[in-house]
Formats: structure tokens, sequence, C-alpha cells
């Protein structure tokens, strides 16, 4: 009569064996791209590390993507990383390639810059840390912004073909 179904409950202890994973960095990630001074210094044409590296201006109108129009992105010329198109490039005027805004965002890191007794918004490659330019707050719309970029910052993709 007495159906004492005493079933004792083993619970099972799910033994959490989890071997810890490691992650055996081959991803190639963008400490690859941080080089040292010198490391720049062996790579780089000695005017180009004077704006990337030294944080430098190359003189207004001298530079090759001033006046430039074909098509196309423009890469870090440090690291290759894609910094600006040609769909938001505008002749400014200034003498530097100018742009309104950035190609990807996630490339463009902002640094504030004092130097001269101004206060100035530098722009970087944020996986290199190539020195850009600056952006300013007068461009056209629709972000008004006008991000001045040295020349020697950048490469066209179109000389970046030649291997
Ligand atoms: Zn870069």
């Amino acid at each position: 009569m007495d159906d004492n179904q005493a079933s004792p409950s083993n619970r099972r202890q799910e033994g959490s064996h989890k071997e810890p994973r490691r992650d055996s960095g081959d991803s190639g990630g963008g400490g690859a791209h941080a080089k040292t001074p010198d490391e720049w210094k062996a790579i780089l044409e000695p005017d180009r590390y004077e704006v990337c590296i030294n944080h430098g201006t190359e003189p207004p109108f001298s530079g090759r993507y001033d006046r430039y129009s074909p098509d196309g992105g423009y890469m870090c010329a440090c690291c290759r990383a894609e910094l600006f198109s040609s769909d938001a490039k505008f002749d400014s005027g200034s003498g530097w390639p100018s742009f309104w805004r950035p190609a990807s965002e996630g490339n463009i890191e902002y640094v504030q810059d004092t130097a001269y007794g101004m206060t100035r918004t530098e722009v970087n490659c944020s996986r290199c840390g190539a020195h850009l330019g600056h952006v300013f707050d007068d461009g056209p719309a629709p972000t008004n912004l006008r991000y001045c970029i040295n020349s020697l910052s950048l490469i066209h993709e179109s000389d970046c073909r030649d291997g």
C-alpha cells in the first residue's frame, strides 16, 4: 500500500571541467602596426616621417592630393588603413586636401592639440598613430566639418597599385 517511491535523486553534478581556452593571438591585431619612431624612420621618406611621426605640416599647396580629383579611397600612408574617400573631398582653398567626413570613423583618433597657443583637434590614424592633420568646424554641410589633412599622410588607392 505504501507506495513510497524513494528515488534518491542523484543530482548529477555537471562537472565544469572547462578547459581554459587560450587565445593564441595569431589574429594579427593592430599591434603589428605600432612601430617605434626609429622603425618608421627606416621605412618612410624623410618628408613623410616629418609629417606623420613628428606631427609636422607640409607647406600649403605643396601636396600631391590638394588639387586631386580621381575617385577612390585615401589610405594611411603608413599602415594603409582606409581613412578618407573622394566622396567627401572638397576644395577648401586652404592648400591641403580637405574632407567633410572620414571614410571610417573607427580609423580616426581625435586628440586635443594646444600647440601654438591654439586649441585645435588633431586627427591621427587610430591604427598606427600616424599624424594626419586637424579637423575644424568650418566645413560644408552636412557635417560642417573640415578635415584638413596632409597629402603626405595619405596615399590614394590608385597610387597603391604599384606593388
Ligand atoms: Zn595608419
